[in-house]
């Protein structure tokens, strides 16, 4: 299958990662594209540069007023004297009814969940580029491929209509899911990252036509913390069309390939045209998060399951971050794919 990913995307280098309150490296790092990159081409993928799509596919997913936001947040908050080098937010609002504010400090407030994602220069160039390898992968599928690997990062499942959070900026699954939909009737989105997909989740809640299904931690204990319980069903016409698969900590393959089979068995009486799946490799047991102990095996079995739907596939990368075998996992999962496809 062919992997899209542009150099732009390596830009952003956050530095500010709180953990615990305690300051930490923020674990987001240009260096996990090198890795993917080496796992894509082991499992035979060809890389090729997206287009620059515009804000188009991007808009149609977020909100004008968060992409203004993005855009130009930077460059307002050095303006702001005594300010720090990325833009990180210290108050946010306890519920979103109220007004929209127009000072930079308070729109960090409303636009970010977390200090997480911290904003510098390049933010927003590399998160378009993220954004248009996944609609490329989407426009791959589109145009008759089977499957499509988008190599995502910054990554996406965390980003809401008009919120960031936990590394993401632009939802790269959500809007690959929508580009899907200027021909496909019915869109599936599985995540099957460490942690739940809650700005996914939030951006389909209320629709019929995106079925989304998550498989994380408990998030109980774990983050995001407020969303990815097995009660959250959607809302209004879309009660229902959310399916959320939490694990108990450290589950490993068979646990997880357990909750799998439910969320295929969803995802195939509803009947989609195409599937995105968003990959997270963070659920492997040497990940640095270590929520749940997926081995490398595991990520191949996974990956032939899901193939076995024999549905028109993106492949979105999420999370996974730097240990020895972060490349090992995509290639295991990439090539479980092609084999469980035959
Ligand atoms: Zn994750």
């Amino acid at each position: 299958m062919k992997a899209f990913y542009a150099d732009e995307q390596k830009r952003h280098d956050p530095r500010a990662f709180l953990s615990s309150g305690a300051p930490q490296q923020n674990p987001e790092k240009p260096e996990r594209i090198e890795r993917l990159l080496a796992g894509a081409r082991r499992a035979g993928c060809e890389i090729a540069r997206p287009r620059d799509h515009g804000l188009g596919p991007i808009a149609a997913v977020h909100s004008p007023e968060y992409l203004d936001f993005l855009e130009h947040i930077f460059a307002r908050w050095q303006r702001i004297e005594g300010a720090s080098a990325e833009v990180i937010p210290n108050i946010h609002p306890i519920a979103r009814g109220g007004s929209y504010p127009a000072s930079a400090v308070g729109q960090a407030g409303y636009h970010m969940a977390d200090t997480a994602c911290p904003i510098s220069a390049e933010t927003w160039e590399s998160a378009c580029w993220s954004a248009w390898s996944a609609v490329e992968a989407a426009d791959d599928l589109l145009s008759g491929s089977a499957a499509a690997y988008a190599l995502c990062r910054p990554p996406g499942h965390h980003a809401f209509t008009d919120v960031a959070g936990g590394f993401c900026f632009l939802n790269n699954s959500a809007i690959a899911a929508q580009r899907l939909r200027t021909k496909a009737s019915r869109v599936a989105i599985l995540d099957v990252d460490l942690h739940h997909g809650n700005g996914t989740q939030g951006i389909f809640y209320a629709r019929p036509d995106v079925l989304t299904v998550s498989l994380h931690a408990d998030p109980a204990r774990f983050y995001p913390f407020f969303w990815g319980h097995a009660d959250e069903r959607g809302e209004g016409p879309g009660l229902g069309y959310n399916l959320n698969l939490p694990l108990p900590r450290k589950s490993g393959d068979e646990a997880f390939l357990e909750a799998l089979d439910a969320g295929i068995r969803r995802i195939r009486s509803f009947a989609p045209e195409a599937l995105v799946v968003a990959l997270g490799l963070d659920a492997f047991e040497g990940d640095p998060f270590g929520g749940l102990s997926v081995t490398t095996a595991g990520f191949a079995r996974i990956a032939e399951a899901v193939a076995a739907l024999r549905l028109p596939a993106v492949v979105v990368q999420e999370g996974g971050y730097l240990c020895d075998a972060l490349g090992d996992n995509l290639t295991s999962f990439l090539t479980g794919y092609a084999a469980g496809g035959r």
